[in-house]
């Protein structure tokens, strides 16, 4: 198969994940660990090369969760500059078990319409059927389509196109893994051509100049029966914000409130839902340590993005060295971009 002349130039990072894990023995030995850089990936889908001229990075090579907040600020720097230079998408491959936040960064990160489109294998290699060639091909004609421009960072994966400030990963090996339960998809894939039916708006409120250290952002899941020892020690572990992930539209224990509002006090406390779909609410309950009560004693609704993200965002925002006033402002502009046409 030869290269077809005029082709939109795409650039491929890899980080590592199942899609590029394999062992040396083609058995189960020691299980599989990940090995392949993007051309190996590339080189494994000859169909591409009808697709795209593409031009491969490796990255990293790694568990996704060992990925940092530093990786991916370094990983937006290099995108930036492919698009400076041309580069009409960019494709990310990676593991899956932290696409939900290293996307969202990204969509934080990265400014302009050019198309950045996440994705990776639920099936590594060494099985039968792998998802990885696909969801690759599927992401890298996403990623050279003049249709996906200007619609934030994308996760392609089993023929679904996700907006990365919805997207989840809901199952733990199902390649279906990947929705978005408050928007639903963006669209999805026919014979290798990327459908778009709804149109994200563009991100408002996006950090700017973030730094190279990013201050640690700790986010706590509260469940049933539990106590405030865990947010009195927030401070004191040197965390610079937490991410409260609350019952429902945003309830703790009333036992927990003094403590969280001592602490928003002195640090940006977010509130979110534990819930992984909707919205928080903001004025429909009154018990003690229900939304309104907690949002009254100065802690920053989420609104639609849930517990990882808005720890993302939180984080990236403190990493600019914002205050509490434009971390409660960003959120905020978050919130209004994604749901400026509907009603308030
Ligand atoms: N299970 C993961 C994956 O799907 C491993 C990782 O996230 O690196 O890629």
């Amino acid at each position: 198969m030869t290269v077809q002349a005029g082709l939109p130039q795409v650039t491929v990072f890899s980080l590592g994940g199942t899609i590029a894990s394999t062992n040396d023995s083609g058995g189960d030995a020691g299980g599989v660990t990940p090995r392949l850089g993007a051309r190996e990936l590339v080189d494994s889908v000859p169909q591409l090369r009808e697709v795209a001229e593409l031009e491969t990075v490796a990255f990293r090579r790694t568990a996704s969760g060992d990925l940092t907040l530093r990786d991916l600020v370094s990983l937006a720097t290099e995108i930036t500059k492919r698009f400076e230079s041309g580069t009409a998408g960019v494709v990310v491959t990676q593991g899956t078990d932290t696409i939900e936040e290293t996307s969202f960064a990204l969509d934080l990160l990265v400014r302009g319409p050019r198309p950045v489109v996440v994705t990776g294998a639920m099936r590594n290699p060494t099985l039968a059927g792998p998802d990885g060639p696909a969801n690759l091909l599927a992401a890298v004609q996403v990623a050279a389509s003049p249709q996906a421009a200007g619609l934030g960072t994308l996760v392609v994966f089993g023929d679904e196109i996700h907006a990365a400030r919805f997207v989840r990963k809901t199952h733990t090996s199902s390649p279906a893994t990947f929705r978005s339960l408050t928007a639903g998809p963006l669209g999805w894939m026919v014979e290798g051509r990327p459908r778009i039916a709804f149109r994200a708006p563009e991100l408002q409120g996006k950090p700017t100049a973030v730094g190279d250290e990013v201050p640690a952002v700790a986010l706590l899941k509260l469940t049933i029966g539990d106590d405030s020892r865990l947010v009195e020690q927030v401070a004191a572990l040197g965390y610079a914000g937490l991410v409260v992930e609350a019952f429902g539209g945003g309830h703790v224990p009333a036992r927990v409130v003094p403590a969280l509002e001592h602490l928003a006090g002195r640090l940006p406390v977010v509130l979110a839902s534990r819930t992984g779909g909707g919205e928080l609410l903001r004025e429909t309950y009154g018990f003690p340590g229900s939304e309104r009560d907690l949002l009254s004693r100065g802690l920053i609704p989420a609104g639609f993005l849930d517990g990882p993200k808005a720890r993302i965002l939180l984080s990236l925002l403190l990493a600019t060295g914002a205050g509490p006033a434009s971390v409660r402002d960003a959120f905020e502009q978050v919130n209004v971009s994604v749901t400026a046409h509907t009603a308030a």
